[in-house]
């Protein structure tokens, strides 16, 4: 048999198990018995409509494709009929199935491993993936920040795209968004519900597309943004004020006339960026919260 046999789930508590045909594509024959892992995320998108709309949705050029993930090569299959494909997996269980599927670079282990030199690979490449949910806010700051990858598109928990994917004024705007907004155009493309994948997760997913613009963001200013959004529900001078000198942030929101009672979702990109601009080459209070703290208590 040349088609996929259907998939039986056997379900106890958190224990699922897919048993799939996985040597279609060799001479052998063959069933593997994989056991979902919770702890890698793992979530396998099995709708081929779904599939097929990530595959519409790619960027239209000759990039290399990154694909952190794979699976059970769901995915993998059709994006490497569009262009050529490095894999990165951490499940040693998966990488032996992949190995016999494809004929590919596939590189087992954490992908962040990889990352450490800050660029994943030496040529431009486009990440394309359905991510573990539980690194993907983690995965695509590296690759935004990583200068030899020009576009991502990505699977992710549909609350994650929309905070990187947030306007200025909204709740959910936070650095999340200003950094990525700092580098590339944002645009959610898809909603996938939870029937779409096995397991199912609890929660609904969203492709999103960032269309890079700049190599790289400045790593001072997401630091930056850290402490800005250190206690989002507080004021920006309160939270500027626990690591910079406070008479200098209320000179600066003097000269810029900003609100003293704004908060930091309130605040644009670019006013950030002033904001910050004037801040630099101050010193950070880094061993000096106590003084903070007692100066900030007498208000
Ligand atoms: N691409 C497949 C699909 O669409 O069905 C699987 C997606 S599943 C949500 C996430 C995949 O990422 C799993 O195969 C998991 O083992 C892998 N993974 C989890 N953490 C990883 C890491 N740190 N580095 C590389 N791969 C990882």
């Amino acid at each position: 048999m040349l088609f996929l046999i259907p998939l039986l789930l056997f379900s106890h508590s958190f224990s699922l198990f897919l048993k799939i045909y996985y040597n279609s594509i060799k001479k052998t024959k063959g069933y593997a018995i994989i056991q979902a892992k919770k702890k890698f995320g793992q979530n396998f998108l099995q709708d081929k409509t779904y599939l097929d709309k990530i595959i519409e949705s790619m960027p239209n050029d000759e990039n290399l494709i990154v694909e952190i993930g794979p699976g059970l090569g769901d995915l993998t299959e059709k994006l490497l009929q569009k262009n050529s494909l490095v894999a990165y997996e951490i499940d040693e269980d998966l990488c032996k199935i992949l190995k016999e599927k494809f004929d590919i670079e596939l590189v087992c282990g954490d992908v962040l491993d990889s990352w450490q030199t800050g660029r994943l690979r030496e040529e431009k490449y486009n990440l394309i993936a359905n991510l573990p949910y539980y690194v993907a806010t983690n995965i695509i700051l590296k690759a935004l920040n990583d200068e030899n990858c020009e576009n991502i598109l990505v699977l992710i928990q549909k609350e994650v795209a929309e905070k990187f994917n947030a306007k200025v004024g909204e709740k959910i705007y936070s650095s999340l968004a200003i950094i990525a907004s700092s580098v590339a155009k944002t645009e959610i493309k898809f909603d996938i519900p939870p029937s779409a994948f096995n397991p199912a997760p609890k929660v609904m997913s969203s492709v999103i597309l960032f269309k890079k613009f700049k190599p790289k963001y400045d790593e001072n200013f997401a630091k930056f943004l850290k402490i800005a959004f250190s206690q989002p529900r507080k004021t920006l001078l309160k939270n500027l004020s626990a690591k910079y000198n406070k008479q200098k942030i209320e000179n600066i929101f003097d000269k810029l006339n900003i609100q003293k009672n704004i908060r930091p979702h309130q605040v644009s990109k670019e006013l950030f960026f002033e904001v910050f601009s004037e801040l630099k080459g101050e010193t950070k209070n880094d061993n000096d919260t106590t003084t903070n703290t007692k100066r900030d208590s007498k208000q």
